[in-house]
């Protein structure tokens, strides 16, 4: 099946529906993130990085959490619900640093939640000392398919090392979350394109991310992408991809349950958190 001709689709609500009923017997997974380190050693910066906004806004944002703050929020986040908990940091190089391994293991020792690193492209080493430390999965998006547009946006950052992490994650026995940002300058081609990529590479699960432009970024005067050409790109991905689990992005709850998403990043929403379940009844029991 064709993932373009099926992105040119004019009837949307066939195509949704079409991702609807193949997701329907998926999982409800509540997804929300937890910082590990904020500092990045990318140079030059992405010309989008958010974290650009939220440094002149957050109190101490850059900065190193201690690991009893971060044990502490993954098992407050379990506890209030979440399944899945991702631990961003900027990147940091193909070498992880040793507290990493140590942070993750004390939450892995008091908590069953499904943590994903997310670190940019990272070695093999890394990966294989994350799998042994009790790690789900590792979350490595290609952030866009075209290799021009990535490399406008993330000047100091390398496609070829992050598809290389990906196929690295899944040799280890990690899952591997991935996907691409739309509305950076991409065509329709490219997305069909990101969404092939994904396939081939054979990723569990999927999160198409849309562009929001933030302040204080060399990126903050674009337009962020049409919410309906996002959920057509995500109904393709589970139209394509049947058993993997399709992620929305925050506050996109709707959109997400109907173009066939069974997971959210619902942050520390406890209403998304505790309603996703039902929220997802609701949309199947609808009569149209
Ligand atoms: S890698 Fe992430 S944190 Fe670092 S500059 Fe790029 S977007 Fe920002």
């Amino acid at each position: 099946m064709d993932a373009l001709r099926l992105l040119k689709e004019e009837d949307h609500h066939a195509l949704f529906k079409e991702a609807r009923e193949l997701a329907r017997d998926r999982p409800t997974i509540a997804i929300s993130g937890s910082f590990l380190d904020t500092s990045c050693s990318s140079s030059p910066y992405c010309r989008h990085c958010c974290w650009r906004a939220r440094e002149r806004v957050w109190p101490n944002f850059r900065r190193r959490v201690t690991k009893e703050e971060f044990v502490q929020r993954g098992v407050s986040a379990r506890a209030e619900g979440i399944d899945w908990l991702y631990t961003p940091s900027g990147c940091i190089g193909p070498d992880l640093p040793e507290y990493f391994f140590e942070y993750l293991s004390a939450l892995e020792q008091v908590s069953d939640i499904e943590v994903y690193g997310l670190f940019g492209a990272v070695g093999r080493r890394s990966l294989e000392l994350l799998k042994q430390t009790g790690v789900e999965g590792y979350r490595c998006g290609i952030e866009s398919p075209n290799r021009r547009v990535f490399k406008e946006v993330k000047p100091g950052d390398d496609y070829d090392a992050r598809i290389q992490s990906i196929k690295d994650a899944k040799d280890t026995g990690l899952k591997v979350w991935s996907g691409f940002i739309i509305g950076l300058g991409e065509s329709l081609e490219d997305i069909a394109r990101g969404i092939e990529i994904l396939k081939d590479l054979e990723v569990d699960s999927v999160l198409l991310h849309p562009f929001g432009p933030c302040p204080f970024t060399e990126m903050e005067a674009m337009n962020p992408p049409s919410p309906l050409l996002v959920a057509k790109a995500t109904a393709v991905t589970r139209i394509l991809m049947p058993h993997i689990d399709l992620i929305f992005f925050h506050n996109e709850v709707e959109w997400g349950l109907t173009a066939g998403c069974n997971a959210g990043m619902v942050g520390g929403n406890p209403r998304m958190i505790s309603g996703l379940k039902e929220m997802r009844e609701v949309m199947y029991s609808y009569q149209e």
